[in-house]
């Protein structure tokens, strides 16, 4: 399919800057041309659906780095208590019960909240990853599947062959090595984690340094940092994202900048089960590439990369006194182009870029809340909201806009199920 946006202000997170006028030719999955409304190539693109964006924003599809859209099903399940009451005592006791088809509608569930906020590309880390790429296939959705998670007794063999089970020949899915952390997962299992990541030339996710209970336990049991430690293990040694590290210091920083380690910063997450303020704005200084996740719904509790950007902004200015630093368009680099480069797709998203993948998001500049613009890229990262966001494209396709989903996708039905499998998770978890 060809289409032809035209009329749109094309933000260039890059270096900061926007261009009103704009129109971009799509053909199938692909940004083809941009050029200036009035460029005589752009005029007579034949196009079979032509977008006039009325002069929207039109902004390169948000990167989730860090997420787990199946705990959509436990959003607000268990609030206001510290990271590990909530895990332990909570979320892996309901998860025992899961089941492939509550992970599939509760995976979906989060796709929908995630579109509707602009998220076009998610690494999901959970359990069943073969619900996970089958759940993001339906909704075409971009995926980085993290392989592993749930899977602590070194049973790695096969999983990426489960998952290429699954039909897909439309490039929406590449998959990491994940282990979940430090403190779910034994020397051994984060060893065979490194082996599978060499075996199969991935790269790898892990939690890393949330809260002070872990660093303090890992600096107790091995008398080295989180950081150290997984160094050791030959952790870094295959592009490594973490998410958190929140109590990463400042000796960490060598270790991580030798082995171009990049860090997911969750900032709602992380104030929600009170772990702390990852120092962000020291990692970025210092070269390390920071982007944003959501984590999970359990823990947020929305798929909302607007209060993100704007949380992680103001959280490092309160913490450090200093209004400068971590700007709208530092934190629009982030929720596309740095979380692009962090998930090994930086050669294919998150620019508008001719050549590259067409994972577009229109965001209108006509609602109250986007009134007046006096800077579009503050308005994006400090005043925009999910409800802002006009359209939602991923790989060519229109996934969403003006309110409602394309076709294929009944919304519906994944409430009902998403609902259903809650239901059926509360009996038998309370047995
Ligand atoms: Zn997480």
């Amino acid at each position: 399919m060809k289409i032809k946006i035209i009329n749109a202000t094309i933000i260039d997170a890059e270096n900061a800057t926007f261009t009103p006028n704009m129109t971009v030719c799509i053909e199938e999955d692909t940004i083809s041309y941009i050029a200036d409304d009035n460029n005589l190539f752009c005029l007579s693109f034949v196009a079979d659906r032509i977008v006039d964006f009325d002069g929207d924003i039109l902004c390169a599809g948000f990167i989730n780095a860090h997420a787990h859209n199946a705990m959509t099903l436990f959003r607000g399940l268990k609030d206001d208590v510290p990271l590990q009451e909530w895990l332990y005592d909570n979320m892996f006791i309901i998860e025992k019960h899961l089941q492939p088809q509550d992970i599939y509608y509760g995976t979906q569930l989060g796709l929908l909240e995630s579109i509707k906020s602009g998220i076009t590309t998610n690494l999901d880390a959970y359990f069943e990853p073969t619900k996970i790429v089958e759940a993001n296939l339906d909704m075409h959705t971009r995926l980085v599947c993290a392989l592993g998670a749930g899977d602590y007794k070194n049973r790695y063999e096969g999983l990426i062959e489960e998952c290429n089970k699954v039909p897909h020949n439309n490039g929406l899915i590449s998959y990491f090595a994940y282990a979940h952390s430090i403190y779910t997962v034994d020397t051994k299992g984060l060893e065979d984690t490194v082996y599978f990541a060499k075996d199969y030339n991935l790269p790898m996710h892990i939690h890393l340094s949330e809260t002070l209970t872990e660093v303090g336990e890992c600096v107790q049991k091995y008398n080295r940092t989180p950081v150290q430690y997984l160094e050791d293990i030959g952790f870094f040694e295959h592009n490594c994202l973490v998410a958190h590290g929140v109590h990463i210091d400042k000796d960490d920083y060598d270790i991580m900048l030798q082995h171009n380690v990049s860090v997911a910063h969750c900032p709602a997450s992380n104030m929600k089960l009170g772990s702390g303020i990852a120092p962000i704005f020291s990692m970025s200084n210092a070269g390390i590439n920071v982007c944003l996740g959501t984590d999970g719904v359990a823990s947020n509790n929305s798929i909302d990369m607007f209060r993100e950007m704007y949380l992680g902004s103001l959280l490092q200015k309160v913490n450090l006194y200093q209004t400068d630093i971590m700007s709208a368009d530092t934190m629009l680099r982030m929720a596309t182009i740095n979380g692009a480069n962090a998930l090994k797709l930086g050669d294919k998203i998150g620019r508008i870029k001719v050549g590259y993948k067409a994972d577009l998001v229109r965001i209108s500049i006509h609602d109250i809340n986007m009134q007046p613009v006096n800077n579009f890229i503050s308005n994006l990262a400090y005043s925009a909201k999910p409800e802002n966001v006009k359209m939602t494209m991923v790989d060519g396709v229109i996934l969403y806009e003006n309110g409602k989903f394309a076709d294929f996708i009944d919304v519906d039905k994944i409430i009902f199920e998403a609902n259903n499998s809650l239901k059926r998770l509360k009996t038998v978890s309370k047995r």
